[in-house]
């Protein structure tokens, strides 16, 4: 017999897993988790024991679609019969198609998935934790352990140990509304927030691939534009039961949408870092159009009330742009801006794309930069560009097919980086 007509529920519309966090989950099982009021409890009982059997048995379902990577309901031993065929018939586990990887000179792993409407998105592994080292004998370092990477074959090789860290940057929107003027995502415009099975994909597909240690919301689109589900995205990813990721390992990434900045505070305890990128409201605004809605005094007020545990500190990303934002007085200017706040300033040295109209600046006048900000006790880093002979820095990552207004130069390019 259908489960769902023994459960006395209508067939729903079908599910997907990685949208569910525990509780919803737990929930959605309560109806099947009931068996009735036994004569030596009262109903109010009976629906406790449901409520607990519901919860564990949401709790057994993440340890085996997350942990175990279980994708066939069958396989799952220890749920009961009619419970395995209420989910197969109710709850998809979802999976991304892939389009296509590849794999760059420094170990930089590039993914385009397809999405189920057609649409594609990025996501890219960057493995070491050598980013944000110095010198030249780091980066020969980097390349000789890329090379290391893109040999390995079989899991067994992938050793998180050895990689220190691979962190996975993935993709909160299919394109982005922000538009800002130095981005390549930017220049697409948004096409569709992703929904949070999108988003929680990426990750649960990427862990097939490499053991990810860290997540940064830095590939395409503006998490805080998808707060509902980039929020709840990132509850499912730090479930215990599930992918177990620690919230230090959790970085959302935002242009400055200042009231949701505060709400992903109230809602998640994750890393957030700052695209600042400019340091005067005139400069910020001819970049950023964010700025125009949410200026400077706003966005610096929203990072020192956003609610940083203890030791931690909000990362402030500046990307370098040679002759517009990269002297001494706006080096000054940042030492001013994050006063008082616990920081850190990761210097980004633009990476170029077609069709862009900013330059990257020198790396002498990066380091002096980097110099002053060391100077006057800021942490400041720079992160050694990665995979971009691949289009997968920072960026550098936007969708081939289904583009809102994306120029034929850069969609020609794009389409030739993916083959
Ligand atoms: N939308 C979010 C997250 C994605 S962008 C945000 O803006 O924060 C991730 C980072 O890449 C941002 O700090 C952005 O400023 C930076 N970035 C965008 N284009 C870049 C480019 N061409 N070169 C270097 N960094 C770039
Ligand atoms: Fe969007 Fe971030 Fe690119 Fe700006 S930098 S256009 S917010 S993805």
């Amino acid at each position: 017999m259908n489960p769902c007509v023994r459960f006395g529920k209508k067939p729903t519309e079908m599910i997907f897993f990685q949208s569910l966090t525990q509780d919803d989950l737990a929930q959605l099982l309560l109806p099947l988790s009931r068996d009735g009021k036994r004569s030596s409890e009262t109903e109010e009982q009976a629906e406790v024991r449901a409520l607990k059997r519901a919860r564990m048995r949401a709790r057994m379902l993440f340890v085996w679609v997350y942990q175990r990577m279980v994708t066939d309901w069958n396989l799952m031993t220890d749920l009961s019969k009619d419970l395995r065929q209420w989910l197969s018939e109710n709850i998809t586990i979802y999976r991304p198609e892939e389009q296509y990887n590849r794999q760059a000179l420094d170990g930089t792993h590039k993914f385009l998935w397809k999405l189920v409407d057609g649409k594609t998105i990025e996501s890219v592994i960057i493995p070491a934790a050598l980013q944000e080292r110095e010198g030249e004998e780091a980066v020969q370092r980097l390349q000789e352990d890329g090379k290391a990477f893109a040999g390995m074959e079989t899991d067994a090789e992938l050793d998180s140990g050895r990689w220190g860290r691979l962190t996975a940057c993935i993709s909160s929107q299919v394109g982005c509304a922000m538009a800002c003027k130095f981005c390549l995502t930017g220049v697409q415009g948004l096409d569709r927030h992703l929904q949070i099975h999108e988003i929680v994909g990426q990750i649960h597909e990427l862990r097939r691939v490499a053991p990810i240690t860290n997540i940064v919301f830095m590939g395409m689109g503006e998490p805080l534009h998808n707060l509902d589900n980039v929020s709840k995205a990132c509850q499912i990813l730090l479930d215990e039961c599930g992918l177990n990721f620690s919230k230090r390992k959790v970085t959302v990434s935002t242009s400055g949408l200042v009231p949701a900045i505060e709400e992903l505070g109230k809602r998640v305890d994750v890393s957030l870092a700052i695209s600042l990128n400019g340091t005067t409201d005139e400069q910020r605004s001819a970049i950023m159009p964010v700025n125009k809605r949410w200026n400077l005094d706003a966005l610096m007020k929203a990072c020192r009330d956003y609610p940083l545990g203890p030791h931690r500190r909000i990362t402030f990303e500046y990307v370098m742009l040679k002759g517009f934002n990269d002297t001494l007085e706006d080096a000054a200017r940042i030492v001013k801006l994050t006063r008082g706040i616990p920081s850190k300033i990761n210097l980004i040295p633009f990476n170029e794309h077609p069709g862009a109209d900013f330059k990257r600046p020198e790396d002498s006048r990066v380091r002096e930069f980097q110099k002053y900000l060391l100077d006057h006790d800021r942490v400041a880093t720079v992160r050694i560009s990665r995979g971009r002979d691949i289009l997968a820095a920072c960026g550098q990552l936007r969708s081939i097919f289904g583009t809102a207004r994306g120029t034929e130069k850069h969609r020609d390019y794009a389409a030739e980086a993916a083959t």
